[in-house]
């Protein structure tokens, strides 16, 4: 049975149309996978957006809520994904992390993944449907949603591919792969065909943000092989591991 991954970045996700992109590429991704999971971050600079409202409320918002309210990016840009996957005749459900069943510790902002429940995410993908996910976000036992800190859509992907035993992860962001730099600075910086783990989680740690280390580290450590490329082209893209 085969089984991936795909997470699509805020950059991909910034416009109607975009989401439309994507779509077409999620649809061209089920002809060759038999079961697919798709997880989301905010569209374009949403999550800044309600960071932003909220330090105008308050300079000091109380972490429980601003968990609630970052978290709701990632919500809108799942079910208008799924919404926009069904206009075209796709089955398709969207989650929440909480929905999913994605536990956490209660550490607000910066929660970390305890467990995945796949249970849920399972009984859809068997029944055909491709399960669009709300990166970025958890729920306590205490039933408080939590974040994962910025960039933790990548981990929520990497986390999710490690608890289904995917046969690969792909990462789909506004760059066309790992490169020696980041390439919006270092333009002469060159892409990469392929890079350890190790190389990656060092390149990640010196602040490449092209993936988060966290994720890296899950996808070292559960040997899920990775792939980052652009969603805005059809070039070859840069495996991990
Ligand atoms: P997304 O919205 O898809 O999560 P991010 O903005 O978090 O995208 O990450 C992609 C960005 O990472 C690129 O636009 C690029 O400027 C930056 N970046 C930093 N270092 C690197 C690197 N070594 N290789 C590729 N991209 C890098
Ligand atoms: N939307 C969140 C952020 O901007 C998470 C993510 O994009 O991965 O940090
Ligand atoms: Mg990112």
């Amino acid at each position: 049975m085969s089984l991936v991954v795909q997470k699509y970045g805020g950059s991909s996700l910034s416009s109607p149309q975009r989401i439309k992109e994507v779509t077409k590429r999620i649809i061209r991704a089920k002809k060759r996978w038999e079961k697919l999971v798709v997880v989301v971050s905010a569209m374009g600079k949403t999550t800044d957006k309600l960071l932003k409202l909220a330090l105008q409320l308050n300079p000091n918002p109380p972490e429980r809520e601003l968990d609630m309210l970052l978290s709701s990016g990632e919500v809108i840009s799942s079910a208008l994904l799924s919404i926009s996957l069904c206009s075209l005749g796709e089955k398709s459900i969207a989650f929440t992390g909480s929905q999913v069943g994605i536990i956490t510790d209660t550490l607000h902002t910066k929660a970390h993944i305890q467990r995945i429940e796949v249970k849920r995410v399972s009984e859809e993908l068997d029944r055909g449907k491709i399960v669009v996910m709300a990166g970025f976000q958890g729920v306590t036992p205490e039933d408080a949603i939590t974040t994962l800190g910025r960039g933790g859509s990548d981990i929520t992907a990497v986390a999710v591919a490690a608890a289904l035993k995917a046969d690969l992860c792909e990462i789909y962001t506004d760059v066309k792969g790992v490169y020696t730099a980041d390439p919006s600075i270092i333009p002469e910086a060159r892409k990469l065909k392929h890079i350890s783990y190790e190389e990656m989680l060092e390149l990640a740690g010196s602040g490449a943000k092209v993936i988060h280390s966290r994720a890296v580290e899950i996808a070292s450590k559960y040997r899920i092989p990775l792939y980052i490329c652009s969603s805005f082209s059809e070039e070859e893209g840069t495996r991990i591991g």
